[in-house]
Order: C-alpha cells, then structure tokens, then sequence
C-alpha cells in the first residue's frame, strides 16, 4: 500500500523522527512509537491499544541471542508508557503455548481453556520482567511479522461498526486488508489472525469488526505509518460522505445561551450527582462543546444512545449505554428536568439489573453498581462520571468516541452496537475483575471534593495538602486568590493531572482548583460554591480556617469597625459558608463534613484579644448550632489551635513583636519574621502540656480526620489542638 507523505496526513499526525529514533535501542524505539501513536486520541483512546516488536536478545543464561516480543502490558496508556509498561516475553515459548491449548477437548472463545492460557504467559517471560501481560498478548504473538500495532482509531471503528463494514473495509483498502467478524480478544482470536493472515498472503492489516484495527510490517517506521495510512483512508472516505448538519437526522432541540445553560448545571447538578452516587460518590465533568451539542439535540440522539457505547475498551467506564434525558430545552422548565433526571435514573437501575440478570453467567462476579454514568441533555450536553476527576473526564472522552463513531458509521450505513451479551462478557470478563481486584484500596477522601477556605497559606494550606494526600479534589479557596491558585498548582503539580487529555474550560481541571472568596459575602460564598459545582458537579467536605485577629491599638481599644470586621469574619463567615453548602448537601442527599475553626481563645479570657476571642466564643457555639441544623446529613465539628504562629497570616510581624514584648522574651527589631515567629512560638510551647511547638500540620491532621469517617459518629464538638493548655479545657 502507497503511504502518505508525512505532510499530507489530515486526520492524524505525523510524529516520526527519525534522528530521535536513531538514537534509541530497539525496545526505546517500541517506547517512542507507542508514546507517538498514544498522543493522537484520532488514533487511539485513552488506556485502549497496544503495540509489540519482536527483537534479538541475549538469553540471560546461555547469552545465546533468542527471539523476544515486547509488547505492552496490562494497564497504562500508550500516550504515557515506558519500558516498565512493556511485558517481554520468549517467542519460542509463546508458539509452544499453541500445542498446549490444541490438546484440550473444549477449545474456542469464551471456553474455560481460553482464560487459562492467560496464565501460562508467565512461563514466557524473558528475564524476570514482571510486568502482567495483557490479554491482546496472543493477538501480537501470532502475526508473523516483527511489528505490530494494536489501535482504537475512531475513523476505524466507525467502519468495523458499520452494518456495512465487511463491504467498505473492502471498498477502502482493496486486498490490503481483510475483515474478521467480532470476537472477544484472547488465545482464540489470536489464532483467528494467525489464521487469516495465512489464508490471505501479503495483507498489512485487519478490520476486527465491532472493535478496531491491528496491522503490522518488518520494520518498525514502517508499521508506524502503515497505521497512520490505515487510518487516514478511512477518515478520508467518511470525511467524504460526511452528512454535515444533517447528520444524526438533524437538530430536533437548539443549545441553550452559555449563561442559562450553566445556571442549569448548577441547579440541577447537586440533584444528579447525589442520584448516581448512592452506592459510590462520583466525581463529575461537564462537556459542553459544538461536538458534543449537535449530538445530543439530534433526532437521532435518543435512538443511538440506546444502542451503546462502541468499543470494548469503553464498557466499564461508559457502562453499556448512556442516559439520554428525553427534556426539550425549549419547552420544559428545570423542574421538569429534574424530574426526568429522577425518573430516567431509576428506570436505568431496572434496566440494567434487567441486562444484568438476562446475561449473567453461573460464575459471573457481582452485580456492579447500576447507575448511569453518562447522562446526554439536549440543549446541555452531557455529564460523566468516574470516580475521580481524571476517570470522569475518560468517561467523557470514550463517549466522545463513540458520538465520532456513530457520526462516521451512520454516514455510510447504519451503526451497530455490539449484541448485549458480548457486552456483557466483556463487562463481566473474569479476568477483568481480576483486574479489578488488582487495584489498590481506595484512600480515605477519594471520590470527595473537599473545600477549603483559607487554603492560601497557615492551617488551610495545610489542610489542603493533608486531604489531597487522602486522594481528595481539593477546591482551594481564599480571600487572596493568588495564594489560593498557589496552593492548587502545587497540587496539581504533586499528584498530576491523571490519565485522559485535559479538557478546556473549569471542568477540564484536574485534581484541584484554586478561586477566590469572601466569606462575608454570601453573593461572594455562592459564586464560589457555583464554580466548584462545574468543575466537579458537587461538594461533599467543607473545612473553613478562614479567620481575623485585627490587633488593638496602642492603648489596647478596638474601634467598632473592628469588632464588626472580626465577627464579620470568623463568626458570619463560618455561618454563611454553612447556610449555602446546605443547600447542596441536601440536594445531593450524600453524607458531609463542615469543620469550622475556632480557637482556644474561645474558651480563655484575657487580655488584648477582647474581640477576637468573643468571636471564636461564638464560633464555638456556632458549631453546635450548625451541628444541630444540619443533623443528620451534615456533621459540623470545630478545630480550636493555639499559638500557630509558623507560617500564619494571623501573626504577622508586628502582633508577633507585640507579643514579644508582652511576655518580655529577649529579640532584636532587627531579627527576621520567622525567626521571631520562631522565638515566640517556642516560649508558647512551653505554656503547654506536652511542651511541643504547634504547627499548621498538627492542625491540618484533626481537620482531615473530622472529614473522614473515623468521626462518623461525632458532631457538635470542638477539638483543642493546643499542646495541652490547662486553661483553654472545656467545662
Ligand atoms: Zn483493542
């Protein structure tokens, strides 16, 4: 087959180098091909495909150069792939795996022999790589030719889910290639290939119906743009044929304005999420784009996304199919939207127990939690979910997938989605539970979005550090939103962005955010609490340390300002952050933490403080209140620190050299900050108990801990982190 130029690619790039790739050993060559073609979603999915090369290698016993395939192994994503992401496995031992699987007397896809031999991989393994294989394996060992490409190409897909495909594989790529029928990957369709490459002599490449392209060549730049060419033929016959606006049958609904669609978003999406996430929370993202629109305000909508999603890979993420919410935008108000949202959801419960029982098989795991994880609204657009940020944001990229699919497919032909038991075997595969079951335990704030006000520096910014480590997505908020962003761009930069391409707009954000708030502001609180609902289409923990200590004139009077700016702050705050989350915890119907901060100075009097610790006085008994409001959804606890003076807006230089000079401790005007925060903190430590320093860490752990279930049964109290002060325990 004629190649393209490598600037005459329109539909995929062209990434080769080939000064780079001469710089790299055979395996390192693998590593960039894979990463190159994984770069390109038109070529591959997030996490879908793979790729192999069989090279020479020294057996590391006899030194003897033996045939070895490297081939990428089970998880990870091509995009991101090292060599650990590669199993390397003996060809000699993979073919001999053939005779084993020959000899048993039931053979064939979905035959108990066939997950067998996913074992017997392990006694391939060429020097002790312990990287898992995955169960295309057989799919690349097969094919006689040393490179293999394994892709998930939407142009291609939109083909091998045609009900023409068998036709157009032919009418596109001529003798090139040759189309076989679906069947779920493994030993089985390994053969299937081994098969049809022997019957065919010379093909490049195969058409698996129903799921994707796999194509091969002796040299590894070869393979690369064979794949390439592959691809952009189909993209170029359906770009051709392509129907334009009157794809999917035409519009049936217009988008709603921008404004008025997200104020939609916003009331309906705490309702939503708490409807999907009764079993587990989700985390949600919103796509909105021309793309996704001309879709879900189709004639067609409603009838294809019944269908189902189109690619094996996509299933456990997309479920078998999506929610397709029959709401006209221009008709119907948002009660009603909800009330569709309410009723479709518990209509897809029953349907996919239905699908569930109909299919199940004696061994078949569990059913898995029902719940729609694509929700399409005409006018709108569609909502995933997944059970982080990264994951929901995957979801909407493999529905992406399947609306390119369905675009191509029902542009020359019509689409076919694959038979609901095939799904459900993939769905259910064993193997994929084991896969499952692999996974590490989730940590303790994953599936949660915590917001923390104050999180631009002192105890928020720890706080927001301490629920992150927990796998929380952490909305920093603060008064400064420099400070703020600062506090979410270290943590993004600390835990990543994820797997799946970032999207555009604030639910294209990854694991945190930073945005700026008034407490005293309730317009300001749910401006706030608006964006967080976008970027993850609820709120599940809220930890406020927000707080003013405005310091007394020389005399030691607070003017009245100050006594209303000081309540304004550490008591209305506190109260107004409550009183709008309220609103959102009860339309998600999900269990919530609130954490106010206080202080021990609630409890102690003394003097030079007078209107700051009356209101962490009050912000103690503003806790019990709340406790009591918010009963039983919401438990409200309080966090009373002492003396934080490192890294604290609280203390600045001159309360910090007041202070000093209160308690007569030696220092020098001239002395940095934090060397004086330093002195002072240490002459505090020693008014305590256990004679230790108090820092915003120690803070940050209780926070975390009132935000988890440890407290599941604790609500309406105040926890002192304070060393052990006599005078600040509670009576
Ligand atoms: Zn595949």
């Amino acid at each position: 087959m004629q190649f393209y130029r490598p600037d005459e690619y329109r539909h995929v790039s062209y990434r080769w180098d080939d000064a780079h790739a001469a710089k790299l050993d055979p395996v390192e060559r693998l590593v960039y091909r894979s990463n190159i073609l994984g770069d390109d979603q038109r070529i591959t999915n997030t996490g879908g495909g793979n790729t192999s090369s069989k090279i020479m290698m020294p057996d590391p016993l006899t030194g003897e150069q033996v045939e070895i395939m490297w081939v990428k192994g089970s998880g990870g994503d091509l995009r991101t792939s090292k060599r650990a992401n590669f199993a390397s496995l003996y060809m000699d031992k993979l073919m001999s795996l053939q005779a084993i699987y020959n000899m048993a007397s039931e053979k064939g896809v979905k035959t108990p022999i066939e997950d067998q031999m996913v074992d017997m991989y392990l006694h391939t393994v060429y020097n002790l790589n312990p990287r898992a294989t995955s169960i295309d394996t057989p799919l690349h060992a097969f094919i006689p030719y040393k490179h293999v490409d394994h892709t998930h190409p939407n142009a291609v897909i939109a083909i091998a889910a045609c009900s023409r495909g068998k036709e157009l594989t032919r009418e596109i790529y001529g003798d090139a290639v040759v189309w076989v029928d679906w069947q779920r990957p493994g030993f089985d369709l390994g053969l299937i290939l081994q098969e049809t490459i022997a019957a065919h002599p010379g093909i490049q490449g195969i058409i698996l119906g129903a799921h994707g392209l796999i194509n091969w060549a002796n040299d590894d730049k070869a393979c690369y743009e064979l794949t390439l060419t592959l691809i952009e033929r189909a993209a170029r016959y359906l770009e051709a044929r392509d129907k334009g606006a009157g794809i999917f049958g035409g519009a049936k609904f217009q988008s709603l304005p921008d404004d008025q669609r997200a104020k939609l978003l916003i009331d309906v999406l705490p309702t939503l999420r708490g409807m999907v996430s009764q079993q587990n929370r989700f985390i949600a993202t919103i796509q909105s784009d021309e793309t996704i629109l001309q879709f879900v305000n189709s004639h067609d909508a409603a009838r294809l996304a019944e269908l189902g999603t189109s690619c094996p890979d996509h299933f456990l993420r997309t479920k078998i199919k999506p929610l397709y919410v029959d709401w006209d935008p221009q008709r119907e108000d948002t009660a009603s939207l909800v009330n569709k949202l309410e009723s479709g959801i518990a209509q897809y419960r029953v349907d996919y127990a239905a699908y569930y029982q109909a299919c199940k098989r004696a061994n078949s795991p569990a059913m898995r939690d029902p719940n729609p994880t694509v929700i399409l609204i005409p006018g709108v657009g569609m909502v995933a979910f997944g059970k982080n940020k990264s994951e929901s944001r995957v979801t909407a990229e493999f529905y992406n997938c399947a609306v390119e699919v369905m675009r191509g497919a029902e542009a020359v032909g019509q689409y076919v989605a694959l038979p609901r038991q095939e799904a459900f075997d993939i769905e259910y595969w064993l193997l994929e539970e084991a896969k499952l079951r692999r996974m590490p335990p989730e940590k303790s704030l994953e599936r949660n979005v915590v917001l923390v006000i104050g999180a631009g520096s002192g105890i928020g910014k720890s706080a927001a550090h301490r629920v992150a480590k927990e796998g929380a997505h952490v909305v920093c908020a603060d008064l400064n939103l420099e400070a703020a962003q600062g506090t979410a761009d270290e943590l993004t930069k600390i835990y990543g962005m994820g797997i799946g391409v970032a999207g555009t707009g604030i639910s294209g954000c990854g694991p945190a955010i930073g945005l700026s708030v008034n407490v005293t502001k309730r317009e300001s609180i749910r401006a706030l609490l608006d964006q967080v609902l976008l970027a993850y289409g609820g709120i599940d923990n809220v930890i406020v340390t927000a707080g003013v200590f405005v310091s007394p004139d020389k005399t030691g009077h607070v003017t009245d300002d100050q006594w209303r700016l000081t309540f304004d702050v550490n008591v209305l705050g506190g109260y107004l952050v409550a009183d709008e989350a309220r609103s959102i915890w009860e339309a998600q119907k999900l269990r919530g933490t609130l954490v106010l901060t206080t202080s021990v100075n609630g409890a102690v009097a003394k003097k030079g403080s007078v209107a700051y610790d009356t209101s962490k006085a009050a912000a103690n008994h503003l806790v019990r209140e709340m406790a009591v409001e918010l009963a039983p959804l919401v438990r409200v606890n309080g966090l009373a620190p002492a003396t934080v003076v490192e890294g604290s807006t609280m203390f600045p230089r001159d309360r910090v050299i007041s202070s000093l000079v209160k308690y007569n401790i030696p220092h020098s005007e001239d002395e940095d900050t934090e060397s004086l925060r330093s002195k002072l903190a240490n002459f505090y430590a020693q008014r305590t108990l256990t004679k230790l320093p108090i820092t915003p860490e120690d803070q940050a752990e209780v926070a975390y801990l009132l935000s988890t279930d440890a407290f599941a049964k604790t609500t309406g109290q105040i926890f002192s982190v304070d060393g052990g002060l006599v005078e600040a325990f509670l009576r």
